[in-house]
Formats: C-alpha cells, structure tokens, sequence
C-alpha cells in the first residue's frame, strides 16, 4: 500500500505488510525467529554485499534479504516503516529501549575530545550517561538552559574553547518534569553556525514528551527524533522499546552501529508497537482532552500553587508563548504543578490517590502521578533541582484514557487528605 494519499493513521494497520506473506493473514504475524533460509548461496552472497556496503542496491532490488534477526526482521522492518510515517521521515531505526535508542546517536556521532550541547532539565538516565559515561570516553558536555539564548550558549562554548569541537546539539522538549520549552529552530541555527566543511554538527530531539504526533522535529529542520517508545508509541505499560528517525544516510549510520551494539527490538516488542500504533492517535488525542479537563480543575483548586501545563501558557508569556505556538500543535497530556506546602503533603497527596497510579513512566491509557524530586530526578544535582524548579513539592501527572469525571474526583479526594 502506497503512502501517498492517506495520512498514518489510516495507514498503521496495513502498511508495509502484504497478506499474502503469510497465508493471506490479515495481520502480520510474529516472525520469531533468529536466522532466515537462503534459497541458494548466490543469493546469500547478494544479501551479505547488500547488508555490509560492499555493493549498491540496484534500482528495483528489495532492501537487503533477510539474513538474521540482529540485521533485519519483518516484524522490526515493518514496525520501523510505520514510525517514520509520523515522523515523514526516510527511515527509522528501532531499539530494545529508549535509552538505546539515545547512547546510539550519541556513540555514532561523537568521538573522544568532542563536545555535545545537553538541554537540562533532561531525562535522568540520558543525564547520567552524558555526565558519567561519555566523560571515561574525554567527551565532554556543556549545559544550556531554557532562559539562554543563542548567544549565551555561544558565549559558554567559547568560555570552553570549544567553537570547533561540538559534533551533536542535543535537546529534550518539553523537558520533563516541568514542561520547559527549547527553540528547535535556534539550535537548528546554531547547528548551521557551529558547522563548516566537513564539520558537520547534528541536532537530535527526545520527542518522547509531545511525538509523534503533536512535535514534528524534522520538519523543524533537526537530523534526528528520538522516542522511548515505552511511553505514548507502546502506550500502554508492558513494553520497553525505543526509536530513532531521520535522514537515509544517517539512518545507515545508526542501523549500522546497532548491529555491531545488537540492541535492536525484538520481534515480539515491534509486533507489540504494531498494535499500539493503531490506536496511538485516538489514545494521545483522549489524553490530551483529559489534561486539558484536569488542568482547568487544578488551576481552580486552593491546594494547588505553581502549574506546569502547556494550556496554560498565555501571550503573557514571551518567547514560551512564542516557541509553543510555533513547535506544538496541542499543549500534550503531560502536567506537573506543586502542591501548597512541602515534601511530606506531595507524598499525602501521591498516596491518596486510587484511581490514577503512583507510578514513573508516562503516555500510557492508564494515569500515573510521581515525584520527580526523590524518584525519576531523585539523581540531579540539589542545586540544580532548585535552579529548574524541581521542588519538593512538585508532582507529575500523565494522563490517561480514564472518563475525565472520574479522574477529577480521584485527584479531588487525594487533594482533600493533605
Ligand atoms: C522514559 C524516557 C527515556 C528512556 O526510555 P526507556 O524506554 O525507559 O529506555 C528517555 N527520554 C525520555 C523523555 C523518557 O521519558
């Protein structure tokens, strides 16, 4: 089926599949299995120059035959062919996990003596590695923040004598926990001024947070957008997978080192992205109504203080304002918002709760509450908790499929116990 004329979500139950594969089967089943049979030696031979460079596909030629799960799988070949769909990307690469998906594109395109550009606040597991990984590979790293412009981040890298050593701008947005937004477009920018010649920097987004469906990084003019597909992809909390889209020379960069990594999903996890993608618009667009419902709820509310909810951004504002109207296409279903006191009223609250579950992870049917400050951000610097506003009265809340009556009571009877 051609993807010409419809748009992903009318795509996602057949693209890329074809019934007759498997005894006309409407679904694509699970091809669990490790190595595939060649009809002859010529043609495993063909397959093998295809898979390791040492010839050109010609025109017409299928993607490499397959050869064996760690190089390519129908399931995961399927599944990565539906992703990039949303992304109208030329390819996707998908992974066992997030967090492979991301040390992926950082261990292809940096090299010891590099400097990589890292948003913060960010996600404490891509936090950690940049900060305690890649600095054993003499990687170095520089900060920016969501107040800094173009030309203070200039400014710091010259401060580092680094104006020729950035080799990867990367950035998460909104950054988790509180919905802070980074330009796409000015590090698009900056990319271009800190490349010449062969230097070539690249930009990459963890859209985890708004993707695919509300955040279009590539169309913004960034090389790569990177997914935990655990969150809205899988959506429904019983897979760990990742993904990386972007442009086919790059992407056979990234597919590339993950056969030599071997962190590819398996044929189970994409057969299980496969049923998720069907419903991922129906699922992100009913959460996305919820939190909007949720939201008005507790900006009303005498126990709640400050709110993190993309809705609630005004002209008021600024460059905020600015940068959401341009980059998003909804305000998402990801809120934080403190609670009026300190730690011990946040966990009052957290453990009231009945319907909504104290739970990390986001972007699945069901909503989960936690608190970032001594769970998913429990490792960020005290200081630098402080500077980005994770208080010890801060909450985060994923929406879910929940009826919005039923959640807004939930939350109303867990606010009345602290
Ligand atoms: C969960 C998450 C990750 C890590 O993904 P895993 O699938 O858990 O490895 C990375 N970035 C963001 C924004 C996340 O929420």
């Amino acid at each position: 089926m051609s993807k010409k004329n419809y748009s992903p979500e009318s795509l996602m139950m057949s693209y890329g599949y074809t019934p007759e594969w498997s005894e006309g089967a409407i679904k694509c089943p699970i091809y669990q299995t490790s190595t595939f049979v060649f009809k002859t030696a010529e043609e495993g031979k063909s397959f093998f120059e295809i898979a390791y460079g040492i010839r050109e596909r010609e025109a017409g030629e299928k993607i490499p035959g397959l050869i064996y799960s760690r190089l390519n799988n129908p399931d995961i070949e399927i599944l990565e062919n539906r992703i990039a769909l949303w992304d109208n990307a030329d390819d996707c690469a998908s992974f066992e996990s997030g967090m492979s998906a991301i040390t992926t594109v950082m261990l292809e395109y940096l090299a010891p003596g590099d400097f990589i550009l890292a948003s913060s606040p960010s996600y404490g597991g891509t936090d950690h590695f940049i900060k305690h990984f890649l600095v054993k590979m003499n990687i170095h790293h520089i900060e920016y923040f969501p107040w800094d412009s173009q030309e203070d981040i200039l400014k710091r890298i010259d401060a580092a004598g680094a104006r020729d050593k950035v080799k990867l701008i990367f950035t998460e947005t909104p950054a988790n926990p509180t919905n802070d937004l980074f330009d796409i477009a000015m590090l698009v920018d900056l990319g271009k001024k800190l490349s010449h010649g062969e230097h070539v920097v690249k930009v990459a987004v963890d859209n985890t947070y708004m993707g695919p469906l509300w955040q279009r990084p590539l169309e913004m003019g960034a090389d790569f957008s990177i997914y935990s597909a655990t969150k809205y992809i899988g959506g429904h909390s019983d897979v760990i997978a990742g993904a990386v889209c972007g442009r086919q020379d790059d992407m056979i960069r990234i597919k590339t080192l993950r056969t030599f990594l071997g962190n590819m999903a398996g044929p189970w996890t994409a057969w299980l992205l496969m049923r998720s993608l069907e419903t991922l618009k129906i699922r992100m667009e009913q959460q996305a109504r919820n939190a909007a419902e949720v939201a008005e709820f507790l900006n009303n509310h005498p126990k709640v203080g400050k709110m993190h909810y993309l809705g609630n951004l005004t002209p008021a504002d600024g460059h905020a304002y600015e940068i959401y109207k341009r980059q998003y296409t909804s305000p998402g279903a990801m809120l934080s918002f403190q609670i009026v006191g300190g730690e011990a009223e946040a966990f009052r609250f957290l453990n009231g709760l009945k319907l909504c579950k104290l739970a990390v992870s986001l972007g699945s049917t069901e909503s989960l509450a936690e608190h970032p400050g001594t769970m998913t951000h429990a490792g960020v610097d005290p200081e630098l908790k402080a500077k980005i506003g994770i208080t010890p009265n801060l909450v985060r809340l994923s929406v879910g499929v929940e009826n919005a009556a039923d959640l807004i009571d939930d939350l109303n009877q867990a606010l009345a116990l602290v």
